[in-house]
């Protein structure tokens, strides 16, 4: 998979995707990240990227131009799948949009600034707008690290023991099971016996119960939504 983020702040997002799991996914060629400074898809000498809004808002607002260049040069080079831009008022991220993300081959996200991005873009080029909470970030930098974190450890093969994602809360609509290490008791503080028994069956019996204990009572709504 590639993933191409469109951003006026590349520094910003560079040190999330170049560690750990999506380290190891971008070493072992599961996923290609490719990281464009809009600026330098701007025409002027001052690379300008942002214009006053029309209307009189305050604020600025992210330039058509630049941003269909960027688009238009990336979508020459290959198809992509979906264009998404990271939004407040966007479809709430979940496990089952990064399911889905995660099987494609080539995605751009495009990180807003200021305002946001002109309308204009959002009607015409734009695929899909993703929002990852109701509460305003400064840039969509920090969404697009989530968005794309969420995806690749998602990817076939990424995490070695598949698994261990797949046992994930929200995954299977449920909040995953407590877990425990070693010490087995430490000040009198006790691993659950059912899990030092060897038992399987009984191992995943109290699992899912657990499961379904916590979301009953954490995150009652991913029952009923099911319902
Ligand atoms: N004026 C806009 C907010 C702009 S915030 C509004 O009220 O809706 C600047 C940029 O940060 C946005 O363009 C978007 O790309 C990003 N952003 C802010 N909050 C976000 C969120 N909750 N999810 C995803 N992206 C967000």
């Amino acid at each position: 998979m590639r993933i191409d983020i469109i951003t006026v702040l590349p520094e910003l997002i560079k040190s999330p995707l170049e560690h750990s799991i999506i380290k190891r996914a971008k070493e072992k060629g599961l996923v290609e990240i490719v990281i464009h400074n809009l600026r330098d898809y701007a025409s002027d000498k001052y690379k300008t990227v942002d214009d006053y809004a029309f209307g009189g808002e305050a604020g600025m607002v992210m330039k058509i131009e630049p941003i269909v260049k960027v688009i238009e040069f990336l979508s020459s080079q290959r198809d992509y799948d979906e264009i998404i831009y990271t939004s407040p008022d966007g479809k709430p991220f979940s496990q089952s949009t990064a399911n889905s993300l995660s099987l494609l081959k080539n995605i751009i996200i495009l990180c807003g600034h200021y305002k946001g991005i002109d309308q204009r873009i959002r009607e015409n080029i734009i695929s899909m707008e993703i929002s990852i909470g109701d509460y305003v970030l400064s840039g969509g930098e920090l969404a697009a690290a989530v968005i794309s974190d969420a995806i690749v450890r998602l990817i076939p093969g990424v995490i070695s023991d598949e698994t261990s994602a797949l046992s994930d809360s929200f995954q299977d609509g449920l909040l995953a099971p407590p877990v425990y290490t070693r010490p087995a008791e430490f000040r009198n503080w006790k691993v659950p016996d059912v899990l030092l028994s060897g038992n399987a069956a009984e191992i995943d019996k109290w699992r899912m119960e657990q499961s379904l204990e916590r979301t009953r009572k954490l995150r009652p709504g991913l029952i009923d939504d099911d319902n």
